[in-house]
């Protein structure tokens, strides 16, 4: 039985990931300190034969005797990566380290999830892996991108310094069931408020462009990486290259919800990338894998999730949730 940790495991992704690593025959230890994630996320999985729970936070070593190491754990939302910022720096470069270690001394093969966030708001579009990024390291995105751009460096010099195995995916915009309801990410927030009948709060005027990806998607391509070949370290754009303006994507939401929506216009946020599109020609080659589930199925499955779930189970992990930092532009 192959063996797997999954840092992170009570997450988004995180919990996707453990269910189709079961799924497929691993023993899974998910471990996290659930500040973003919950035990919702992984209540159906207690009690399965090869999974274990263990609340612990990265920032503190760990050691399991696991044959994959898929490291998740990290705030992903910008309203709760803001509201700890030092703690979000240290969980991306301490978890990153804790986890190289582990693969260091075991021989275990570490799959790292980064972010198109090392782009920061490009000036290259779409965005290809050499493309080196235009982040601001001052501004209040930057515990999160420069995070997880240490997380990035720490993970080849491993490979450079111990020969360490690591695949390094940079994670485009993902969107589908369980991700929070007060993730204050704009998918969340959208069908929330059209499932609530509230209004739909855009940020700035709405032009700025994301390209969505589905979570069963993203998690088969996971699984794809981890496979490759040994040479073959990334890192390597995960992502749905479809864009929309958030104007586009309010649309969607309140056409598959069923509502008339209403618009509630705030400030863009400081540093809000205004476009984003990853060119993901690497990964099909690399993986042979392409997303295949559009926003016009994806979302309706997202709506039928926010609506069976209770949203009081789900209290916001930060109150920063609908409060960005806001620039004029
Ligand atoms: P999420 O917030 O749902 O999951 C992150 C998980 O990590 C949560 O369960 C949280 O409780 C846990 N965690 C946070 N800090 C921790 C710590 N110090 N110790 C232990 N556990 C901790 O977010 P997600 O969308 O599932 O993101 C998972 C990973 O993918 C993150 O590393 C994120 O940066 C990356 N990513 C996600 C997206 C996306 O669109 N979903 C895009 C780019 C990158
Ligand atoms: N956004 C929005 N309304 C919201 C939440 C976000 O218009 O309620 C915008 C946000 O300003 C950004 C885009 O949607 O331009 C994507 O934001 P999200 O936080 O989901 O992800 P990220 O900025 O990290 O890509």
């Amino acid at each position: 039985m192959p063996r797997s940790l999954v840092t992170g495991g009570a997450g988004f992704l995180g919990s996707h990931l453990c269910d189709s690593l079961l799924a497929s025959g691993h023993s899974v230890v998910c471990l996290d300190n659930l500040f973003t994630g919950t035990r919702q996320n992984i209540r159906h999985l207690d009690g399965t034969r090869g999974f274990t729970f263990v609340h612990h936070d990265v920032i503190h070593p760990f050691d399991f005797d696991v044959d994959y190491i898929w490291n998740m754990a990290c705030p992903a939302a910008p309203g709760h990566y803001r509201y700890e910022p030092v703690k979000t720096t240290m969980t991306s470069a301490l978890g990153a380290l804790h986890c190289l270690e582990l693969a260091k001394q075991s021989g275990a093969r570490l799959l790292h999830a980064s972010t198109s966030e090392v782009y920061g708001d490009p000036e290259v579009h779409p965005q290809p892996e050499s493309y080196r990024g235009n982040v601001n390291p001052i501004g209040p995105r930057a515990c999160y991108d420069e995070g997880k751009r240490v997380a990035e460096t720490l993970c080849f010099d491993f490979r450079r310094l111990h020969g360490t195995s690591i695949k390094v995916a940079r994670i485009f915009n993902t969107y589908g069931p369980r991700m929070h309801p007060y993730d204050g990410r704009v998918v969340s927030n959208f069908i929330r408020q059209a499932v609530t009948g509230e209004a739909m709060t855009i940020f700035g005027d709405g032009t700025q462009t994301r390209s969505f990806c589905y979570v069963g998607d993203l998690i088969d391509a996971f699984r794809l990486l981890m496979d490759t070949p040994e040479g073959f370290t990334g890192p390597v754009n995960l992502g749905n290259p479809h864009e929309f303006t958030m104007n586009e994507l309010a649309e969607v939401v309140a056409r598959h919800a069923g509502v008339q929506a209403t618009v509630d216009r705030r400030p863009l946020p400081m540093d809000d990338p205004l476009q984003r599109q990853p060119d993901i020609t690497l990964a099909k080659k690399a993986l042979g894998w392409e997303p295949v589930v559009g926003l016009e199925e994806g979302i309706p499955r997202t709506i039928e999730w926010f609506r069976s779930v209770r949203l009081e189970d789900y209290p916001p992990p930060s109150p920063n949730v609908m409060q960005p930092e806001a620039q004029k532009r």
